[in-house]
């Protein structure tokens, strides 16, 4: 699981990582995104949330994941994205794990310091039909108001996996293959062409 600020690099990182491992990155910002762009039920009653930079409520994002995660790709393992925001959210995962006979092998936190993740945020732009985009929700007082909800929302996940023994901590500023190889060897994952362990 990756977890960490708005702009912190998870998605860049999730498709790596994810890759490396063979198993599906799955980003709830990327699958309300898609429903917002299909105009789907699911998508309108996210969009007012995201447009605010809010979070969208937990009854409707669990109830999504727990779809997504009974898909037939991500029996094998996957990697979640974006994914618990609350300690609500974390706790429903942690029921859904244990239906689902999966466990958590690591919290990978991205820690970047707020002035640069503003910083990224303002200039970070979408390819969308063939044309570069900023995000809505990359608007500057709305990238000031995520920043806000992760401090009083979603930060408090790291203390909670802390305590599960489950995270890892790195600093997610440099080159992307720089962050990359602290993210795998903070989970202690072989290097490329090593076996891995056991
Ligand atoms: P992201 O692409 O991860 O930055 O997500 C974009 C927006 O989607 C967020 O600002 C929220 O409005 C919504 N969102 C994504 N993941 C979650 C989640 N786990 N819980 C609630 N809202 C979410």
């Amino acid at each position: 699981m990756l977890l960490g600020p708005p702009g912190a690099g998870k998605g860049t990182q999730a498709q790596i990582i994810a890759g490396r491992f063979g198993v599906p990155a799955i980003s709830t910002g990327d699958i309300f995104r898609a429903n917002v762009s299909g105009q789907t039920e699911l998508g309108q009653q996210a969009k007012t949330y995201m447009d605010a930079g809010d979070l969208v409520p937990d009854e409707i994002t669990v109830a999504m994941v727990k779809d997504r995660l009974a898909e037939p790709d991500a029996k094998a393992g996957f990697l979640l994205d974006g994914f618990p925001r609350t300690i609500a959210q974390a706790e429903q995962l942690r029921e859904s794990l244990t239906e689902l006979g999966h466990q958590l092998d690591c919290v990978l936190e991205l820690v970047v310091d707020e002035d640069e993740l503003v910083r990224r945020l303002s200039g970070r732009r979408m390819l969308v039909d063939g044309e570069m985009v900023q995000r809505d929700d990359d608007k500057p007082e709305t990238v000031r108001h995520r920043l806000q909800v992760y401090r009083e929302q979603t930060a408090p996940l790291s203390g909670f996996y802390e305590t599960e023994g489950l995270l890892a901590r790195i600093d997610a500023i440099g080159e992307v293959d720089e962050v990359t190889a602290r993210a795998l060897a903070a989970c202690g994952a072989p290097e490329p062409g090593q076996p891995a362990a056991g």
